[in-house]
């Protein structure tokens, strides 16, 4: 959260107001289907947004733009102020500045959680193996799991797999962490787990965009909410704001359906 800068936590950025992941005038089409119109969004460093709306509204589509894992077809997009790259070493360097975290847990079903989470640091930051090994059990730690580290993925529950698979994220240092409906796939009980990780690292002043329905973060740990319905950003609010006094009709229409 940008009101909470905690600089000596190594995991924030560090000017707040310098504009980290900035979306102008984006628009991509999957054939006839206009799923991102004229999208505008500007993520300052630190700055947690949740973007909510409609199942089908291009919400997945607008974060896997961010990574690259969907190119647009007109508009910017820029991270760090540089425009991102197509290709080689510099779209490998712009995965490791972009975290991602989606809603099935997407590790290595063969590799343990140790290893998972050293995987990325030793292949593509080029650690040696020792200094690997130290930075995933101390952010194994830190999400909770350090004493399963040695474990296979599928002996694990699935609210200490997306544990892991934010730590394994977070191993690569990124600039930015996108989650995408990290906790929708999750039993109830183990929703609070991951989110509490969530919370603590928005609370650290890593920048996060993080689609999710889940009233509770946003309210806790979101400096803004944006609103999608239909590809376009309908509203931008405080959560506050947002939940209490919805101003679009869409929004409202959605918020009556979730609540
Ligand atoms: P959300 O995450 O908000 O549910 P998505 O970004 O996943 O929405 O999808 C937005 C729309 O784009 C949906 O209608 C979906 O069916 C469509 N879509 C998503 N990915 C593709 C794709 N690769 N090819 C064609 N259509 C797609
Ligand atoms: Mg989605």
């Amino acid at each position: 959260m940008t009101t909470t800068p905690t600089p000596a936590s190594g995991i924030a950025g560090d000017a707040a107001s310098t504009p980290l992941v900035s979306m102008t005038d984006v628009n991509k089409h999957f054939g006839e289907l206009h799923v991102l119109q004229d999208i505008n969004l500007h993520v300052t460093k630190g700055e947690v947004v949740v973007v909510i709306g409609p199942s089908g509204s291009g919400k997945s589509t607008l974060c896997r733009t961010i990574n690259r894992l969907e190119t647009i077809d007109s508009g910017t997009i820029t991270l760090d102020g540089k425009p991102l790259p197509a290709e080689g070493k510099e779209l490998a360097a712009l995965r490791s500045d972009v975290g991602m975290v989606f809603q099935a847990f997407n590790l290595f079903a063969h590799k343990s959680i140790l290893d998972n989470v050293m995987l990325g640091p030793v292949k593509v930051r080029k650690l040696k193996k020792k200094d690997a090994r130290d930075l995933a059990m101390g952010l194994l730690e830190r999400v909770g799991v350090a004493n399963q580290a040695e474990k296979m993925p599928a002996q694990l529950s699935g609210g200490q797999q997306q544990r892991v698979a934010i730590a394994r994220a977070l191993a690569m240092r990124p600039k930015v962490m996108l989650f995408d409906e990290p906790t929708s796939a999750l039993d109830p009980e183990m929703i609070n787990e991951v989110l509490d990780v969530m919370v603590s690292l928005a609370h650290d002043g890593m920048t996060m965009i993080v689609v999710t329905h889940e009233m509770g973060f946003a309210r806790k740990a979101a400096d803004r909410v944006v609103f999608m319905s239909d590809g376009q950003i309908v509203e931008e609010e405080t959560p506050e704001a947002f939940f209490t006094t919805p101003k679009s009709d869409r929004a409202k229409d959605f918020l009556g359906k979730i609540l």
